[in-house]
């Protein structure tokens, strides 16, 4: 079994020490890295949210005038709230060939081999730049990154490639589903139950929705468009979480829901959103207005981020493929910063050690042998980013 670096392992503590939980400040974490790579000589900046508490920090390492290849990775973490962990989770325990801890896996790792690897890319690097672009905020719907690309935007040179780290196991990415996320509000009208038609029962509006949005989900699934490269090769639709009603005895005015669209890259959800909308306005909301005007369904868009479909033939798969040994790359349903990237014309590819089962779970881990995988992938990249005109 290969074993990485103690560098390497050593930077993997560091990063999981700093609580980044997304609902909390990052700016510890970011701090300290800005300070580590001071101390290398190489200048970051950072571009804050709105309450100043959390950042990104990107950095470049070379000339700044070329494009460059962007090493990314979020530097939040999935809270511990109600897991039950055998260790504490914000202190890397080492045994049995893996590090625990929350983010070992999804995706300090990653962050942690490109950063202890930065001597190397120093010396490497000659015409084409390497840029580190750390994100906050990737667990809540891959906010932050969005500021980072604005400024990233505003730079006289665009990067030509991006790589994600999120945990693939080392395998080459170039496609990802996307994600459109919705909050329903359903206003009915209040009254005993005893006289429920003179009411408009807000809760069972809903579940006529979200009977409407089931028969869309179980269309995709038969009538497509499917793409077979994905393990699941179609569009889905799932209702999450719903919120209604006071007591048996009153028709409920209220009910909230939310529900979620997991679509292929090339397949619109806004034009699904669209057509679930027209059905409440065409076939509920006329019932509901016949007993009192001031009801209806309202619909809000909470997080949304586009699907990733890089080509096969582009420069940075061809990295990618030559850096992992693999020959071919695969598809898979979970969503990354990546579709942003690639948003922003940036070509990206997701390769990134561990495993995402891992994710997000009590006794988070990743493989010493996944870390020391991800070092070698790099050094590749590197040499190949060196050979680069
Ligand atoms: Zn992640």
């Amino acid at each position: 079994m290969k074993t990485p670096s103690a560098a390497s392992v050593e930077m993997v503590r560091r990063l999981v020490g700093f609580d980044t939980t997304s609902r909390d400040p990052n700016l510890h974490l970011v701090d300290w890295v800005r300070a580590y790579l001071d101390g290398h000589g190489v200048r970051s900046e950072l571009v804050h949210d709105e309450t100043g508490k959390k950042a990104n920090l990107f950095a470049t390492i070379g000339p700044e005038d070329r494009p460059g290849l962007v090493l990314s990775g979020h530097t939040d973490v999935v809270p511990i709230d109600g897991q039950e962990w055998s260790t504490d989770a914000f202190s890397v325990v080492e045994k049995d060939g893996r590090l625990y801890g929350r983010g070992t896996c999804d995706m300090k790792s990653f962050v942690a081999v490109v950063l202890a690897k930065v001597p190397e890319i120093k010396a490497k690097v000659r015409a084409t730049p390497v840029h580190l672009a750390f994100s906050y905020d990737e667990e809540v719907g891959c906010i932050g990154v969005r500021r980072m690309l604005d400024m990233v935007a505003r730079r006289p040179v665009r990067p030509y490639a991006c790589i994600v780290g999120e945990p693939t196991e080392m395998k080459v990415i170039r496609a990802h589903k996307g994600k459109l996320s919705i909050r329903a509000h359903v206003r009915g009208f209040e009254c005993h139950s005893s006289l429920a038609p003179r009411g408009v029962n807000a809760i069972q509006y809903a579940a006529e929705f979200i009977a409407g949005l089931n028969r869309m989900g179980r269309r995709l699934a038969t009538d497509g468009p499917f793409d077979h490269e994905f393990d699941i090769p179609f569009t889905t639709v799932h209702t999450g979480t719903i919120q209604g009603g006071t007591a048996l005895n009153i028709v409920p005015k209220d009910c909230s829901f939310e529900f979620e669209f997991r679509h292929l890259p090339a397949h619109d959800p806004r034009a699904l959103l669209a057509e679930a909308v027209a059905f409440a306005r065409r076939e509920l909301e006329p019932a509901m207005h016949a007993v009192t005007p001031d009801t209806g369904f309202r619909f809000e868009e909470s997080s949304s981020f586009p699907g990733l479909a890089t080509d096969e033939a582009a420069e940075v798969t061809t990295l990618c493929k030559a850096a992992t040994g693999a020959n071919g790359t695969s598809k898979v349903a979970f969503g990354t910063e990546a579709g942003l990237f690639e948003a922003a014309g940036i070509p990206t590819i997701v390769c990134g050690p561990g495993n995402i089962d891992q994710a997000h779970k009590p006794n988070e881990f990743i493989a010493l042998e996944q870390v020391a995988l991800c070092e070698d992938f790099l050094s590749r990249v590197l040499d190949s980013v060196a050979r680069r005109a």
